[in-house]
């Protein structure tokens, strides 16, 4: 049995981050289009702006003009021909200022939709990502066939678990539990039959454990258990409760270490293993508690084909 802390890959990762890359990558275009448009929107203002700017010249120079001739003889034609002027630049003011205004109100209209777009895709896209994140957290520490901890979970809960035990001075049981003969069973049954019973039984035990105890498949058919503030007599029990949940009679064997001062994570995982050894030499369906390995509980039932 491999004990080393090995790290699962993360299938479907590439694919998701693509996904989220796309997705940005959409909304940031519409936030450009939404800049872009208030530059615009700027724009315009500006041009209107000028364009008030000349029509107060061109009143200013006919104003002049018609005071410089109000000394003239012809005062009547220049007085004519500066009203035909005025008019002629009111007008002419008055229909760019018109388009202006209008295209200015369109633009902002556009300029703020495309913004508001913008903002709720945006918002939208951080959430997926969020969730996004939090499934792929959540796969990564899942074993796709029974749907509990697998094995990078497993190593990261050690760790948490033996820190915890050190501070607190609590009792942390390792247990490590192997199916027995589980070839055989596949060989009568079938790997689809297999399967199931892998996935019942961790299913089955999960619902006898308590909240802070932690189930992991360590890998095939051989799983760990996680009992914080749990003494190895405590951890034989719930053993004996979790055999009868077996489906079709099939036995397992199960090593138990309780954590020692300053024992590493690895070391106690090690000593559960090898009194899940001392279990399988001795005969299988039965559990031995590291440093009693002369004691044992007794068989309950028969391995299938033994
Ligand atoms: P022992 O009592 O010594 O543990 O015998 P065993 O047959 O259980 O152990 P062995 O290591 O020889 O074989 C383990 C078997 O577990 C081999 C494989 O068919 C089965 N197995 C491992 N993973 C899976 C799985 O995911 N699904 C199924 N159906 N079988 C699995
Ligand atoms: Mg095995
Ligand atoms: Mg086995």
């Amino acid at each position: 049995m491999d004990l080393s802390m090995s790290r699962a890959s993360e299938p479907g990762v590439p694919a998701s981050s693509a996904l989220v890359r796309r997705a940005y990558r959409r909304q940031l275009l519409i936030g450009a289009l939404a800049l872009a448009m208030l530059a615009f929107a700027t724009l315009v203002l500006l041009v209107e702006v000028q364009l008030n700017e000349e029509v107060e010249a061109r009143y200013q120079q006919a104003i002049s003009i018609a005071l410089q001739s109000l000394d003239a003889h012809h005062l009547d034609s220049v007085s004519a021909s500066v009203s035909a002027r005025a008019r002629q630049a009111t007008e002419h003011s008055r229909f760019l200022n018109l388009i202006a205004r209008y295209t200015l109100a369109l633009v902002t209209l556009l300029a703020v939709s495309f913004g508001s777009v913008f903002g709720v895709l945006m918002w939208r896209a951080q959430t997926a990502s969020r969730e996004v994140m939090a499934a792929l957290d959540r796969m990564a520490r899942e074993d796709g066939l029974t749907g509990i901890t697998n094995r990078r979970g497993l190593d990261e809960g050690l760790t948490i678990e033996v820190a915890r035990a050190r501070r607190s001075g609590l009792d942390l049981t390792v247990v490590m539990l192997d199916l027995d003969h589980f070839k055989r069973y596949n060989d009568r049954r079938g790997h689809g039959a297999g399967d199931s019973l892998l996935r019942n039984a961790a299913q089955a035990w999960r619902r006898q454990l308590r909240p802070t105890d932690l189930l992991a498949r360590y890998g095939g058919e051989e799983f760990t258990l996680l009992l914080a503030a749990c003494d190895a007599d405590a951890a034989c029990q719930l053993i004996e409760r979790l055999r009868p949940l077996m489906p079709d009679r099939q036995t397992f064997s199960a090593g138990v270490a309780t954590w020692e001062q300053h024992e590493s994570p690895e070391q106690l995982l090690g000593r559960a293993d090898r009194a899940l050894l001392v279990a399988k030499k001795q005969g299988r369906n039965r559990t031995i508690v590291s440093g009693r390995e002369s004691q044992m509980t007794l068989p309950l039932q028969t391995a299938l084909g033994t």
